[in-house]
């Protein structure tokens, strides 16, 4: 399998690290295809965040992966992508929310990770900042984080070329070729590729992606704001978070403050355009939430989009009806921090049939047959 040709479509964080892993596993004949440029779709407009915390044992598991990699990164690829674990401070404002996450942290700590459950007395006391009103807990995983996704993209980009993968950025995959149930080659304006194997990882045109190849993926696309601050002395170690008040925010290393939030008004689609709304809602909550940040100034603001699947879950592995087609996709808002143990896994799957850390079994597309358990931390 290691001398068959693979092509990737995708060049944000996914198909990069699905390339790298490839390649160091050593894949001799691997292509990346990326119809605009290295970073530009969701990867480069995220916020960066890395987090452990979930409600899926699955996405646990592979978030808990993904964090020894992460530790290691600038070991194993020579890059610094400004990598800080200063933990993920997530509030509870609702009795519901308050249980679930007593029943998460139960599991979570099952799986192996450390959490700690903070009354709001301690939360003002190690986080000051914090105005607690109407919080009921809080949970605190101190080896969660945040780095840099512009440069975790690059790293694994510059990396897999110089293990010789051969990425052509603007240039789009416009036809997948099948035979019997086979994909056997791919179309771009730079001509014609035979292929063995195609990865789709194609963000928010995952399913346009399968549907040219003959398939279907019950994805869809949503957009997401984001606002960034001016910067000002870095002390906010934690990003922080609440699902029921739909927020996240963190500051940036050169001390900006990143926040977004989710819109349940939203339509499915490829929209880039922005909202003084957004502005108007995130501002209100968060100098609640924040007081400090009453006074500070925005710089930008710009969306991208979450890749959604039915249950909130990544789909990795091979495709139902097209045997050589595999997806990395939905990752319904946190594909940047599964990203290295995504990679790792499913690069092991294309080339051994097998994997060594994480079950794909609990990603692949035969779970929507089944009854659908629902990732409940997601903004
Ligand atoms: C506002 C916002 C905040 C977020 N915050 C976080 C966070 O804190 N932490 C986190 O883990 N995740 C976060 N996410 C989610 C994260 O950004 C995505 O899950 C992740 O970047 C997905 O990576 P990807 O490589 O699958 O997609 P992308 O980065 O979108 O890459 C897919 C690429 O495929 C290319 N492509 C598509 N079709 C074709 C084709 N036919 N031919 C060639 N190329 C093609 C596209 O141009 C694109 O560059 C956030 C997302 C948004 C929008």
């Amino acid at each position: 399998m290691r001398d068959k040709s693979i092509v990737i479509i995708g060049g944000g964080i996914i198909g990069a690290s699905i390339a790298y892993h490839l390649a160091i596993m050593g894949a001799k004949n691997v292509v990346l295809f990326e119809k605009n440029y290295v970073s530009s779709g969701a990867t480069g407009r995220c916020g960066g965040g890395i987090r452990q915390q979930w409600s899926a044992r699955g996405n646990v598991r592979l978030a808990m992966r993904s964090v020894r990699k992460f530790e290691t990164f600038k070991q194993e690829l020579g890059w610094d992508i400004e990598y800080r674990q200063g933990g993920y401070l997530l509030l509870a404002y609702t009795e519901e929310e308050a249980e679930s996450f007593e029943n998460n942290v139960k599991m979570q700590r099952e799986e192996g990770l450390h959490v700690e459950i903070l009354t709001p007395e301690s939360i003002k006391r190690r986080f000051p900042y914090v105005n607690t009103t109407g919080v009921l807990l809080g949970t605190f995983c101190p080896t969660d984080g945040h780095a840099n996704p512009h440069l975790a993209n690059f790293a694994y980009i510059q990396r897999a070329r110089e293990l010789g993968v051969e990425v052509y950025t603007h240039t789009e995959v416009t036809v997948v070729e099948t035979s019997s149930n086979r994909v056997t080659g791919i179309q771009t304006k730079r001509g014609y590729l035979k292929c063995d194997v195609l990865v789709n990882a194609s963000g928010a045109w995952s399913k346009d992606v399968a549907n040219m190849a003959g398939s279907d993926l019950p994805t869809e696309s949503y957009r997401h704001q984001i606002l960034v601050t001016e910067p000002v002395e870095n002390f906010m170690t934690p990003l922080i978070m609440s699902f029921s008040k739909n927020f996240y925010i963190r500051q940036t290393l050169h001390g900006s403050f990143l926040m977004g939030q989710g819109d349940p008004d939203e339509k499915p689609g490829i929209n880039y355009r922005t909202t003084l709304r957004f502005e108007k809602e995130i501002a209100t909550k968060l100098t609640t939430v924040l007081p400090f940040l009453r006074n500070m100034r925005i710089v930008r603001h710009w969306s991208g989009h979450y890749n959604m699947s039915p249950d909130a879950q990544p789909i990795i592995g091979r495709d139902r009806n097209v045997e050589n087609l595999f997806h990395a996709v939905g990752f319904s808002g946190h594909g940047f921090m599964l990203a290295p143990a995504v990679g790792e896994a499913l690069a092991e799957m294309i080339l051994t049939g097998k994997t060594s850390h994480i079950d794909l079994s609990d990603f692949d597309m035969n779970r929507f047959e089944r009854k659908l358990v629902k990732e409940k931390n997601v903004v």
